[in-house]
């Protein structure tokens, strides 16, 4: 029998929006908890438009012993507003952010204090010194509107000069780009963690609508696989299981410094995996 070397995990919610879907989460996460993760961050909607529930989850998070990270971000927020947040997130104990530039909905002017991540990672490390470990969002397929891929590495490289602790990837199937995006770094000499972010596959029509949005490439295999399948959800969840923990494999295999998990507000497929995995 191989031995199975351990990797950290850490794992992601978004705010529930309902009291139902509050102690849905509230579930979920005492599964998974099962996983010892290392932090679980909640996410954070752009504009501010989550900002109760996302503090909230936090909260809950925290008074159930776990670390607890805050996504923040800053497209279209002001540096009083952020000031507000900071002070907020430091009194609840907080000790971790996940710092982004967000995306607004279309229908809203930019505006706002903030151009980029990298000038919200300097104002929080110029307000708040050491207190926080900031961690940023990395793309090893390339930002969607990035000018090029040297463009959106040197934005990269701006938000760790400017504080950044490590950072997590937006997801990916091809683990080829993400070991070519940390050897880059590396070349670059920016060497912080740079943890996978990993996306269960456990719906399709779902899966193929965000990565056209977030510029995540989905392989031509997988997408022509998944559409076989058509509405056969069984075959679709066993499949993507199949995919995404050979993927964690390759990732632990090649050096990943642990497994950033989407989870989705969902348990089974994520604890699945890990079981896989031995962790
Ligand atoms: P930035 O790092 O600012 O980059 C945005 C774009 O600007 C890139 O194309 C980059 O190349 C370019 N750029 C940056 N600096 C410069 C410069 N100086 N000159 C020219 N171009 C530049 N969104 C949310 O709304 N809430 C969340 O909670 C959230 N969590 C996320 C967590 C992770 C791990 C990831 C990977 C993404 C998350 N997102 C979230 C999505 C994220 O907000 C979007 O991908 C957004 O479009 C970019 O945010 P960023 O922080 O990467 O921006």
């Amino acid at each position: 029998m191989t031995a199975v070397s351990p990797i950290p995990v850490s794992i992601e919610f978004f705010p529930p929006k309902t009291p139902e879907g509050v102690d849905k989460l509230r579930a979920v996460r005492q599964q998974l908890y099962a996983l010892q993760p290392e932090f679980c961050s909640v996410t954070f909607g752009a504009g501010g438009s989550t900002q109760e529930g996302t503090f909230n989850t936090v909260r809950d998070i925290l008074a159930e012993g776990v670390p607890a990270a805050s996504h923040l971000s800053c497209i279209g927020a002001t540096r009083e507003g952020v000031r507000g947040q900071l002070a907020t997130l430091k009194a609840m104990g907080v000790q971790r952010l996940v710092a982004l530039r967000g995306d607004l909905p279309s229908g809203y002017g930019a505006g706002g204090e903030f151009q980029y991540a990298s000038d919200l990672v300097a104002f929080i490390r110029a307000e708040t010194g050491d207190d926080f470990h900031i961690e940023v969002a990395a793309y090893p397929e390339i930002h969607p509107q990035a000018k090029s891929p040297e463009s959106d590495l040197k934005a990269f490289a701006a938000k760790v000069r400017a504080g950044a602790n490590s950072a997590i990837t937006q997801y990916f199937y091809n683990s080829d780009a993400y070991f070519r995006f940390v050897e880059d770094c590396d070349a670059l000499g920016v060497q912080i963690p740079v943890v996978p972010g990993i996306m269960p596959i456990t719906s399709s029509t779902q899966l193929m609508r965000f990565s056209d949005a977030c510029g995540a490439e989905l392989p031509r295999w997988i997408r022509l696989r998944l559409q076989g399948f058509g509405d056969d959800t069984a075959s679709i969840k066993a499949f993507g299981l199949d995919v995404v923990t050979d993927l964690c494999e390759q990732l632990r295999a090649g050096g990943a410094p642990s497994l950033h998990f989407y989870t989705m507000n969902q348990s089974a497929a994520v604890l699945e995996i890990c079981d896989r995995l031995g962790l």
